[in-house]
């Protein structure tokens, strides 16, 4: 078989960790198979830059950001090459820019338009072990380095598998698989042995970082089959695949809680066609994905709220384009809130069954948890409450749709 392993930062945290992963791969490759490597910098670098770049600027260029952050997964690819020499079998480490990842011009978040992978292909035709530094490529246009959003080795690890046509993308990461709701909050959550690309994609896109959104979206475009597992033991771990049959007999699949999203509302503005066209289109031109949006009816058809979620990465930047047009439009004001969490039920089931919202809605009423802004899709259902319920909203509601393990 032809396998990409990815492994992320808490994997290769320290000199004895990658000394571990050396070993695993050797044995993989013993068992006659080819093996591709995609490692994320070791546990907390990333943070560390990101916070040496904040004691130099408020506001880096995005471009000198990208330099920064490209080197931690430099490292660890070059130490678990070496690990891996060491244990006599060959390997060799390459930047994002060798592998051929080319990206769009958009530094910090970019997206993958192309993996040409060649030096990859020539390496394992050569015997070697190529292991690949993840959350990198090149901007198409500049040739500058580009990064692909937090947690993007598994982008890195996933469009490799799709450019390899591989059998297999492992991510090695230190859960044994996707549970029903983050393990490490709800202690009773259940592995699961099977998921759809998109519920996962759901449940990634609401929070549960135990896979990038982006790698399960092109994971899903491209058909790669993946597989969530512990570089700690050897559990079988979690098939993220095409929806079947069975999976639609689960009316809800997961719980995800996301903190990372600020609340922003712009304040009596005038009830009339293309106001919203004007807030959303410069958010839109800055990059910013903005996630929930509400808008009362105003009582008497002149002036409306509105309210809407980003990333709180892009929340100052939300800010001030939201008090430009609130200045502009003649409004009340503009109120902030980023003590926020959006709850979420997840389940390709929910297509076919009702009762969910109601259920999700009296959970929260039963622990006295207000819920300040609601959004559905055909299979998920999002509510944004006061960040200090968040765990206990993610325990009840696992509770109340019975997803604990017997
Ligand atoms: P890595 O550094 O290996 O990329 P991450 O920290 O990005 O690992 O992702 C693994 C983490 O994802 C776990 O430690 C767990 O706390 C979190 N997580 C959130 N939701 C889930 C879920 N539904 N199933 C498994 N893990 C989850
Ligand atoms: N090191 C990057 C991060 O911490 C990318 C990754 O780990 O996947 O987000
Ligand atoms: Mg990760």
């Amino acid at each position: 078989m032809l396998i990409v392993q990815k492994y992320g930062g808490t994997s290769v945290g320290t000199i004895e960790r990658m000394k571990a992963v050396a070993g695993r791969v050797v044995q993989c490759r013993k068992e006659n198979n080819d093996v591709v490597l995609v490692v994320s910098a070791m546990a907390g670098e990333t943070d560390k830059l990101i916070s040496l770049a904040g004691s130099i600027s408020d506001s880096p260029a995005d471009r000198e950001m990208d330099m920064l952050l490209s080197s931690g997964e430099r490292v660890t690819a070059s130490l678990v090459a070496m690990a891996i020499d060491a244990l006599g079998c060959k390997a060799m480490s390459f930047s994002g820019r060798q592998v051929g990842i080319i990206t769009d011009t958009a530094h910090t978040k970019a997206k993958i338009e192309m993996v040409t992978a060649e030096k990859v292909k020539k390496a394992l035709a050569g015997g070697y072990i190529p292991v690949i530094a993840g959350f990198q490529g090149i901007n198409r246009e500049t040739d500058d380095v580009t990064t692909l959003g937090r947690g993007g080795s598994d982008l890195t690890a996933v469009a490799v598998a799709a450019a390899i046509k591989a059998d297999l993308c492992e991510i090695y990461t230190d859960v044994d698989g996707v549970y029903t709701a983050d393990p490490n909050i709800v202690k009773n959550a259940r592995k699961l042995l099977k998921i759809s690309y998109d519920e996962m994609l759901e449940l990634a896109s609401l929070g549960a970082k135990v896979l990038q959104a982006r790698s399960v979206e092109f994971a899903k475009k491209y058909e790669v089959p993946v597989v969530v597992r512990s570089s700690f033991n050897f559990e079988p771990g979690t098939l993220v695949i095409k929806e079947d049959k069975d999976m639609e007999n689960v009316v809800v699949s997961g719980v995800a809680h996301d903190k990372n999203q600020v609340k922003i509302t712009i304040q009596g503005v005038p009830d009339t066609p293309g106001i919203a066209a004007r807030l959303f289109k410069p958010i839109a031109a800055n990059g910013i994905v903005v996630d929930m949006i509400v808008q009362n009816v105003s009582t008497d058809g002149k002036l409306a709220d509105i309210s809407f979620t980003v990333p709180k990465t892009d929340e100052k930047l939300a800010i001030s384009i939201t008090k430009e047009v609130a200045d502009s439009l003649g409004s009340k004001g503009v109120v902030v809130n980023d003590d926020i969490a959006k709850i979420s039920v997840v389940g390709v089931g929910m297509r076919t069954h009702s009762g969910v919202a109601a259920k999700m809605f009296q959970t929260l009423w039963d622990s006295n948890i207000n819920i300040m802004m609601i959004s559905t899709s055909e299979i998920k259902l999002s509510c944004v409450i006061d960040a200090k319920y968040t765990e206990l909203a993610v325990r009840e509601l696992h509770k109340a749709f019975e997803l604990a393990a017997c």
